[in-house]
């Protein structure tokens, strides 16, 4: 099956519906990833951080599918930052992945004490693009603040902001100033993963009332009915397993469509509480992480 595609504010197209690698083992990434391709999924979202471009890139391989028809996707982790230092970081993550060109490559946080650093790291992105070395450049847990700061700055509009966005955390004013700008709201922990430690009542999205109350109104389970509001509501959506069973549950959501009531009923979750760190408090001294040369 094809699924539906959505068109980047530059005219290049991406599915409507990815597969994340956040949290997979580099030693489950390949047989994930593999299975997510055999499924249909033509987008992978990895990043440097994760550790498991590699295996995203072997993957790939593996599966042999043209390079043009899956989408890769991979972000620049803040110790990386600076106009030098993130053009090499393309450099580290196409090495690993095995790709001469990336589809699309973010920066995947802003670093609000050292916001110069940001935009010359963004402006390397710039550069990559102009360069043909990547298709698309974006940015990911950017706040109102920090995209404002950011298109006062640099030139190319970021072609999505990846952000938390799941029934219990919807950041309703920041979809809007994305899709004010043209930036395609990518959502993580699309079916609630970030909320499945939580404690207290609202625990995890799987097990919500009112979202278990639709999923049986459409013989759908919980996950596809979360997919499907991200989906409808025009957001991109990336969801992440390494169990076969739930890869192509994720992906059979293109055959049945929620109401405005029941769209409605589930934007109503919505808690105000982040379950992600603070974007506003990263800083290279708390999550300086060093990216290993390729
Ligand atoms: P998620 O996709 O909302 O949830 C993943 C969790 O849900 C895993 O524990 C998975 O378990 C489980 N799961 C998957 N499908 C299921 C289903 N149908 N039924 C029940 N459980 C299911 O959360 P996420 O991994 O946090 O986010 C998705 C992707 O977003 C990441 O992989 C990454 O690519 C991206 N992300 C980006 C950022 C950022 O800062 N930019 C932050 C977080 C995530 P199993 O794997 O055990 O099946």
């Amino acid at each position: 099956m094809t699924i539906p595609s959505l068109e980047l504010n530059n005219g290049v197209r991406i599915p409507a519906l990815g597969f994340g690698v956040y949290q997979t083992p580099p030693d489950e990434t390949i047989a994930a990833v593999d299975t997510a391709l055999a499924t249909g999924y033509r987008h992978i979202d990895t990043a440097a951080v994760y550790g498991n471009e590699r295996e995203v890139g072997e993957a790939l391989r593996r599966r042999g599918l043209p390079r043009d028809e899956v989408f890769v996707e991979t972000k620049v982790w803040i110790t990386d930052f600076g106009f030098d230092a993130t053009a090499h970081a393309f450099a580290k993550s196409a090495a690993k992945l095995g790709i001469e060109q990336i589809d699309l490559l973010i920066l995947h946080q802003a670093l609000p004490s050292e916001f110069d650093l940001t935009i010359q790291a963004y402006k390397a992105l710039e550069a990559l693009l102009a360069d043909g070395r990547v298709r698309a450049i974006g940015v990911s847990n950017f706040m109102p603040e920090h995209l404002t700061r950011l298109l006062e700055a640099t030139s190319v509009v970021p072609a999505v902001n990846q952000i938390e966005v799941h029934p219990y955390f919807r950041q309703s004013e920041l979809l809007a100033l994305d899709s004010e700008h043209g930036v395609l709201n990518q959502a993580w922990s699309p079916i609630g993963g970030i909320t499945f430690y939580r404690d207290g009542s609202h625990g995890s999205t799987l097990e919500d009332p009112v979202i278990g109350g639709i999923a049986s109104a459409h013989g759908k389970s919980p996950a596809q009915v979360m997919l499907r509001w991200h989906l409808q509501q025009g957001r991109q959506v990336i969801p992440k397993s390494v169990t076969p069973a739930r890869i192509a549950e994720n992906f059979a959501v293109f055959d049945f469509e929620l109401t405005a009531g029941e769209l409605a009923a589930i934007d109503a979750l919505d808690t105000g509480v982040r379950g992600g760190p603070e974007p506003e408090q990263i800083t290279r001294e708390n999550f300086g992480v060093e990216i290993p040369e390729a």
